[in-house]
């Protein structure tokens, strides 16, 4: 029995591979037979790729899910007219969106080219095809415009949609009437504006018959009764017509145009009238081979003076789309004629070419282009670019909705995605950091960065419509005051200022707290005076300024202001630096070659302490408590320092290589002192710190990881340049010493991108 089983599967595996395969295998016949480069290996990889990816899988209706992209394709080269990439897209639309193979995979496979479309087919589905599909129907209306940096993304997306209108009937009806009225509401006009007349008007009638099948049903059987009838008035109505076009030798067919379904239904709506009474049912489309392509024109219109021999025109009815042709592309002369039975008959003149283009719209240029089957993707660039322009630009024809959503929305709005596909609505010139605050306050004030496209850009980075944007953020992430000019909308900057506010109010508080705290245990007065020396300590102009530094940690009082609360005591503290008058225990020989070098009177350093502080006339102790950081080299403790003193009688600290010290050294060598860093972690430093790397994901998360686990150090800022996946960031800290510094850059290096880190000195 279960052999029995096992056999029957294996043989349905077999006849599901061959169904397969005879599928594919008129695909790539239609794409031989067409006029297109005959590039049958690149699609023949992506079937073989997209088969692989989605093995395994079915559709609703029992087929393997492969049909589904070969049908695709197969509309897109036969019913669109477009070439191998598009083939290939088609094959691979769903591969990005339905199986563990991402973008990057695709382009590495198929090239940049491919993998755009793929991606935007991708990005469209996951958006819209969602439960919300009908909710952000509006959107996407607007979206697939903005979108059309590629316009055979839409063009694509209307064969898939096309196919799946087609195969609707597997699909649970609650699904179909969504799937229908979107179809409607979207896709057939937009096929209508890429001049896509065959494809709107089976999208329309099949919309129809799921939204209301049973008046479906009425027309369709009331269309099939009267068929007989007008094919005799058709036969009747042409015989003339042939024989005077056999007179003029031409090449011709006449063909019957039913009007759609819907299109009668839409009209019994609008007008109110019954199937009996819409007359316009046949329309005769006389459709010919020109004589030259310069004769088109004249044949066309010689053939509207023969037949308007025949019958009376309607004076009011003469259509010259050939002179005029509409803005999708259309061309054709419409004329209506008097029957021999007293009935208006509207005929249709077309050569081969006009039919072409209006039945597949822009893409029929392409076949009528010189040389053949050798045009290069330029030319089809070309093509696909008048498109572009068409809906970028459309024609006054009020008709079309999408002229009207172009015209009053695209100036003030963009669309984004999210990484999960969710579309959002952004005004033009929203950054990331607006971005980051519209999806909530939280994700707003903790964001570091943003990947956009799977590139890492700045807070700051304007966004672009169609744009994926996925936000990073880290818990030690603080919002900063010049992200003020980082956002463009109301909303964010709000946000920001109420933010900041908030946050100073609170480290103000907390430092107050903490002053208060610390002189109390001090036993010391928290009185304006003492307030006053701790103010004039840190080089500070308000109290504001001192309790908010006090209060977010970057300054911690300690002993240094205990000091110089203390003016007179002189035991019991440890200061920030020593400075030597003598010689120093340990030789520090690099220090003693450089004032040899310069020749100061190298008489000993016991001369010069007593030189200097005779000079000076000030003891130690008083230096010591008076310096302060040159603003030239903003030297750290643990940084190679020297100490100037200058003429009232305070040290300026110095880097060593510090340029400025350089020419200290060499032009008051008598006013140098050697200075020693002593240990404290006490005062904060501001430093920047460079790094450089591969751009990869998480990689921000990790650089901020590390630097928020070092203690005591905090971001003042960060800002990052991404290109061509290389990653550029600064870093601004507020570190203790050298130490601090060293231990940051020694762990940044440990991250495996990262291939720079430098402390810059400025
Ligand atoms: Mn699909």
């Amino acid at each position: 029995m279960k052999n029995e089983e096992f056999q029957n599967n294996r043989e349905k595996d077999r006849a599901e591979e061959e169904i397969i395969n005879q599928a594919f295998q008129e695909l790539l016949n239609d794409y031989l037979a067409s006029k297109h480069r005959k590039r049958v290996e690149i699609i023949i990889k992506a079937f073989n790729f997209a088969k692989q990816a989605h093995k395994g899988i079915k559709r609703r209706s029992g087929e393997p899910y492969i049909l589904h992209p070969i049908a695709v394709a197969k509309i897109v080269c036969n019913e669109i007219g477009l070439g191998s990439t598009s083939i290939c897209a088609a094959l691979l639309h769903d591969v990005v969106e339905d199986t563990d193979y991402t973008i990057e995979d695709i382009e590495n496979i198929f090239g940049p080219r491919i993998a755009l479309i793929v991606d935007g087919l991708t990005k469209i589905s996951g958006g819209i095809f969602g439960d919300r599909a009908s909710a952000q129907a509006e959107n996407f209306k607007k979206l697939l415009l903005t979108m059309s940096n590629d316009i055979r993304v839409i063009l694509i997306k209307i064969a898939d949609r096309l196919h799946n209108m087609r195969t609707l009937g597997s699909m649970l009806p609650n699904k179909q009437y969504k799937i229908a009225g979107e179809t409607l509401y979207i896709y057939a006009p937009l096929a209508n504006r890429l001049g896509l007349y065959k494809i709107k008007t089976e999208l329309e009638n099949l919309s129809f018959r799921y939204e209301h099948p049973e008046e479906y049903k009425v027309l369709e059987s009331k269309l099939a009764e009267t068929a007989a009838e007008r094919d005799k008035v058709f036969t009747e109505f042409t015989a003339p017509i042939r024989m005077q076009l056999d007179r003029m030798g031409l090449k011709y067919r006449i063909l019957a145009r039913v009007k759609s379904i819907y299109s009668i239904w839409k009209k019994m709506q609008t007008k109110h009238l019954p199937f009996e009474e819409i007359f316009d049912i046949l329309a005769v489309r006389i459709i010919f081979e020109p004589h030259s392509a310069e004769e088109e024109l004249n044949d066309c219109f010689g053939i509207y003076v023969a037949i308007t021999k025949i019958y009376k025109p309607h004076p009011d009815r003469l259509r010259d789309w050939i002179s005029h042709p509409k803005a999708n592309g259309y061309q054709a002369l419409h004329v209506t004629l008097m029957s021999n039975r007293g009935q208006w008959i509207e005929v249709q003149i077309r050569s081969e070419r006009m039919n072409d283009v209006a039945e597949q719209g822009f893409a029929a240029h392409w076949k009528y282009k010189e040389g053949g089957g050798s045009e290069d993707e330029g030319e089809l660039e070309k093509w696909l670019q008048t498109i572009k322009e068409i809906l970028e630009d459309p024609q006054p024809d009020a008709m079309d909705f999408l002229d009207t959503i172009k015209l009053n929305l695209f100036a003030s709005e963009i669309f984004v995605f999210t990484p999960k596909g969710d579309l959002k609505t952004m005004p033009q010139h929203a950054t990331a950091l607006d971005f980051a605050f519209s999806l909530h306050t939280d994700i707003g004030s903790h964001c570091i960065g943003a990947k956009v496209n799977h590139k890492l850009v700045p807070l700051s980075h304007k966004l672009e419509s169609g744009d994926q944007v996925e936000i990073l953020t880290s818990k030690a992430q603080r919002v900063q005051p010049e992200w003020a000019n980082y956002v463009t909308t109301a909303r964010a900057r709000s946000k920001i200022t109420s933010i900041l506010r908030k946050e100073a109010k609170v480290c103000q508080k907390e430092g107050e707290q903490r002053w208060e705290e610390f002189m109390q245990q001090m036993e010391l007065t928290a009185n304006e005076e003492n307030l006053n020396k701790l103010l004039k300590l840190h080089h500070l102009k308000s109290r504001e300024e001192f309790f908010t530094l006090v209060g977010s940690g970057k300054i911690n009082l300690g002993e240094t202001d205990l000091n110089a609360l203390k003016e007179k005591s002189t035991s019991g503290w440890k200061k920030l630096l020593s400075f030597s008058f003598g010689l120093k225990e340990k030789e520090d020989g690099a220090e003693k070659e450089t004032e040899k070098e310069e020749g100061h009177g190298a008489t000993g350093e016991e001369a010069e302490r007593i030189n200097t502080k005779e000079i000076l006339k000030l003891t130690e102790e008083s230096i010591a408590k008076n310096y302060i950081m040159a603003d030239c080299c903003h030297p750290i403790p643990g940084d190679d320092v020297l100490g100037y003193l200058d003429e009232n009688g305070r040290v300026i600290i110095h880097k060593r290589q510090c340029p400025v010290a350089a020419r200290l050294k060499s032009s008051f060598g008598n006013r140098i002192i050697a200075t020693e860093w002593d240990t404290h972690k006490e005062l904060s430093f501001l430093v920047t710190i460079f790094i450089k790397g591969i751009d990869c994901v998480g990689l921000l998360n990790e650089v901020t990881q590390i630097i928020s686990r070092q203690l005591n150090v905090n971001i003042r800022k960060l800002s990052i340049e991404s290109s061509d996946g290389i990653f550029e960031g600064r870093i601004q800290l507020y570190v203790h010493d050298v130490e601090d510094v060293r231990t940051i850059c020694k762990n940044l290096k440990g991250i495996q991108q990262i291939k720079q880190v430098t402390r810059v000195e400025d």
